[in-house]
């Protein structure tokens, strides 16, 4: 029987590659939900080519001009997701690739109507786990997170039993300016930062590599997805991104998952599951010479990646997550606006965890989505006085 799949950011880097997978195994799916914000011409022709059931559009303008010109369309074209959610047909397998915390709300709502969900989207998982997991629970739906690194952790932990652990390494590329000469990182453009020289990504995960806020959110990922205490999560720089995560064992032993340095794989396998011979889906092109490559580790330089300071601050209080988020959202934004200088991202966090107001809504455990989005919006509107002020 056919799979009805579903990919939210369907237009993006992640959601592209699950595609490809897709193109390569026609007969096996069928398209259910897609859904993206404001790429119209990819999001016409991914109408036309995928003829999917319902296509969200989450930008209004974009929305009402592709609704004009596919009026004749069977898809189902609504502008964001709201409730005509519940109307929806129930999916196999699910996809979650929208960035940032505007994910989270159709990451609840696609849990309650997806056997299993693939989640690409770490925002959601950091601000708002426990409302997954308890969806999930009720539900019966299966979480697979596909960021390769817990992936990997995923896989590792899989025959191994928790308490035998003793640390848990993720793996960074270092990004784009891993051999930068520092006293230059303060002008680094945006076109630079988004060149990522091992991944193909979107713009706001290729920032969050460069500034390796990416790993600090991964970390916060790691302890909640794996219920992990932060002491036993370490970051290692490994430019060649062959290693995703490695698991250090109380035993003595270490164990790592070795993968060429493609989303594809950690997607596809979360697809298939068992069974996988992904040379049979990509028709032999995957390369079989990485195993010649020599692999380097070492540790992070603090100089460089002052981020990587914030994590002693993680764990200060139940929404210290959600508000290193949210400033870090508005900050990439920032950035890419070439409104703020590159090496200014820990400086702008700490100045919002320092604000006189932090602990009042930084303690506050939320229990549901709208006390998530109170301390969302209390950090966006700080960081943004914090800007006015400290320029
Ligand atoms: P991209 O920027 O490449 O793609 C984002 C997708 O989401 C696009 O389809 C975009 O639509 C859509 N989108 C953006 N904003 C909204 C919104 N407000 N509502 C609905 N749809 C929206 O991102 P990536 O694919 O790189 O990353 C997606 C997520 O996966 C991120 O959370 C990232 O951290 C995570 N991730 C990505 C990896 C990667 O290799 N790319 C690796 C591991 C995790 P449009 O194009 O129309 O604007």
């Amino acid at each position: 029987m056919k799979k009805n799949i579903s990919i939210l950011g369907s237009t993006g880097s992640i959601g592209l590659s699950t595609l490809k997978i897709i193109d390569k195994r026609k007969s096996y799916f069928k398209i259910n939900i897609l859904s993206a914000n404001k790429n119209y011409n990819l999001i016409c022709s991914q109408i036309k080519k995928y003829k999917p059931k319902v296509f969200v559009i989450n930008d209004e303008k974009i929305f009402n001009k592709v609704k004009v010109k596919l009026k004749n369309n069977k898809t189902r074209i609504l502008n964001k997701f709201s409730n005509k959610i519940k109307s929806f047909k129930k999916s196999d397998i699910c996809v979650i690739a929208i960035p940032g915390i505007a994910g989270l709300e159709p990451t609840i709502e696609l849990t309650k109507l997806s056997k299993k969900m693939l989640i690409a989207n770490k925002e959601s998982v950091i601000c708002g786990w426990n409302l997954i997991k308890k969806v999930a629970i009720k539900y019966k739906t299966s979480l697979i997170p596909v960021d390769s690194e817990h992936f990997s952790i995923m896989k590792i932990l899989e025959k191994e039993k928790k308490n035998n652990v003793k640390k848990v390494y993720l793996t960074a590329s270092g990004g784009p300016f891993l051999n930068y000469k520092l006293s230059k990182l303060k002008y680094v453009k945006p076109s630079e930062a988004i060149k990522h020289p091992k991944w193909k990504m979107g713009k706001k995960i290729s920032v969050d590599s460069a500034t390796l806020m990416n790993k600090l959110l991964e970390v916060i990922e790691a302890q909640k997805l794996f219920s992990l205490d932060i002491e036993n999560i370490d970051i290692v720089i490994h430019p060649q991104s062959l290693v995703h995560a490695i698991i250090q064992f109380n035993n003595g032993l270490f164990k790592f998952i070795y993968h060429e340095t493609t989303m594809e794989i950690p997607l596809a396998n979360a697809i298939f599951e068992e069974d996988l011979n992904i040379n049979k889906i990509f028709k032999h092109s995957r390369k079989d010479d990485i195993f010649f490559k020599n692999l380097n580790f070492h540790k992070v330089d603090t100089r460089r990646y002052p981020t990587f300071k914030l994590k002693s601050r993680i764990n200060e209080h139940a929404s210290t997550p959600i508000i290193i988020n949210a400033v870090n959202e508005i900050l990439v934004d920032q950035y890419l606006q070439k409104k703020i200088q590159f090496d200014s991202f820990y400086r702008y966090i700490l100045s919002v965890l320092n604000d006189r107001n932090y602990r009042k809504y930084a303690i506050k455990e939320p229990k549901n989505i709208d006390q998530i989005f109170l301390v969302d919006k209390w950090s966006r509107k700080t960081i943004y006085e914090k800007l006015k002020k400290l320029k």
